[in-house]
């Protein structure tokens, strides 16, 4: 099949960390492995941020990604983006005049856009993932949220022309029913987990103090990296680890890492938090096995790779009950579920766990056997290949597909 990935901020090319760079460019970066693995021939359309970017290049996965003109050719928050996009969807409409794909898939709702645009005159099917969803960002950062004006609008658009929602969790699922698309449209697909390279078996990194908590993300607020440090003051013995934003020589210059240094130094426990800056995909698996247990509290998630990894790793997750966190951790079998932006209720299930080595190993395991049967890229992509089929996709000079089977998620 020839697929278009359209993912118009993130692209797969970039190190993981940064404030717009996170779970969507990974999602697209090891969506587009597997399915070249699998045989399909993949291009990723992403924004052109750096004039020296080359029009296209071939990764060693396999997948081309192919740099659009979109806008100045530097970096500009995904925020700003939005008038660009004509120019984003003019482009790529070209581009699939010359080379039909057989399925698009657009990852965040800019990128649904201009795919349903760009995909109208040549009636290529679009699957659309939104990643996060504009009325539940305003819902929690009301006034600090960035994002324009028309984007809640623009969802509903994306939602009601794209021929199918892949979502990646049931809490989506409901949210996006209540934006207007009709369930039969939506099929979930989770995202998944390098499951070769977390492993539970491997280094460790060593601590410094009885317990360890790890905590990965990018350095934004509403990921709730607060809430574990003040959970921190009444678990003794234990140090906070906290992987994320910039790399850590550029931390100083960090308006959140200050605020969370800020926040561990009123909080009287800023001699056990420890900000490591961005860590590597490499040196992450090392991290998370060093931990007792990892520590996910944002304020809402829309999927969340960061347990997924943990769990592969064989570490148990102690995890905010928002968005994909409620499927990815079962409470009381790979961890424990907590409720969002609680310090107190956090820290008295983290000082239980850390009590109960036994409870811990067990959570491990079955985290880990959770994520490799479940969440395995080539499980995942998949799941996502079928949903494409369900769309529509027929690969040139193939039969069409029998009866589509409406009403059905996956
Ligand atoms: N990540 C990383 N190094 C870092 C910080 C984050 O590799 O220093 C990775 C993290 O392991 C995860 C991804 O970035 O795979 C973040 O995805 P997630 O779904 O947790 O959050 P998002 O960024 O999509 O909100």
């Amino acid at each position: 099949m020839r697929i278009g990935m359209v993912s118009e901020h993130a692209s797969p090319l970039v190190a993981l960390g940064d404030v717009d760079a996170g779970g969507q460019n990974l999602h697209v970066a090891e969506l587009s492995t597997v399915l070249s693995r699998a045989g399909h021939d993949v291009t990723v359309y992403t924004r052109r941020d750096d004039p020296d970017l080359p029009e296209e290049v071939r990764t060693d996965a396999g997948y081309r990604v192919v740099h659009v003109p979109a806008g100045p050719p530097r970096p500009v928050p995904k925020d700003q983006l939005f008038p660009h996009m004509g120019d984003f969807a003019r482009f790529i409409e070209q581009r699939w005049q010359a080379e039909r794909p057989d399925v698009v898939h657009s990852h965040f709702w800019m990128s649904g856009l201009a795919s349903v645009l760009a995909a109208r005159s040549t009636g290529i099917p679009v699957v659309h993932t939104f990643h996060t969803l504009g009325m539940v960002k305003r819902r929690h950062q009301d006034g600090a949220d960035t994002s324009p004006e028309e984007r809640i609008a623009m969802e509903r658009t994306v939602g009601k022309q794209a021929d199918r929602i892949a979502a990646t969790c049931s809490d989506e699922v409901f949210e996006q029913i209540r934006m207007g698309v009709p369930r039969s449209r939506i099929s979930v697909v989770p995202c998944g987990v390098d499951v070769d390279r977390f492993t539970p078996n491997g280094e460790a990194a060593p601590k410094e103090h009885k317990h360890r908590l790890v905590a990965v993300g990018r350095l934004v607020p509403r990921k709730g990296f607060d809430t574990a440090i003040s959970a921190l003051r009444s678990i003794p013995d234990t140090e906070l680890v906290i992987a994320g934003g910039p790399d850590e020589g550029r931390l100083g210059d960090d308006p959140e890492a200050n605020r969370l240094l800020e926040h561990a130094e009123r909080t009287g426990v800023a001699d056990r938090v420890l900000l490591a800056g961005q860590v590597l995909r490499k040196d992450l698996p090392a991290l998370l096995r060093s931990a007792d247990a990892v520590v996910c509290t944002p304020w809402y998630e829309p999927f969340g790779m960061v347990p997924l990894e943990a769990m592969a790793c064989g570490v148990p997750v102690v995890a905010a009950a928002v968005g994909g966190l409620t499927d990815t951790v079962v409470d009381g079998v790979t961890g424990v579920h907590v409720p969002a932006q609680r310090p107190d209720a956090l820290a008295t299930k983290l000082r239980g766990l850390l009590a109960d080595p036994a409870r811990r190993d067990a959570y491990g395991i079955a985290g880990c056997d959770r994520a490799r049967s479940r969440y395995s890229w080539d499980r995942v992509g998949m799941d996502t290949v079928q949903v494409y089929e369900r769309a529509g996709a027929v690969p040139a000079g193939a039969a069409a597909p029998a009866e589509e089977m409406a009403g059905e998620v996956l």
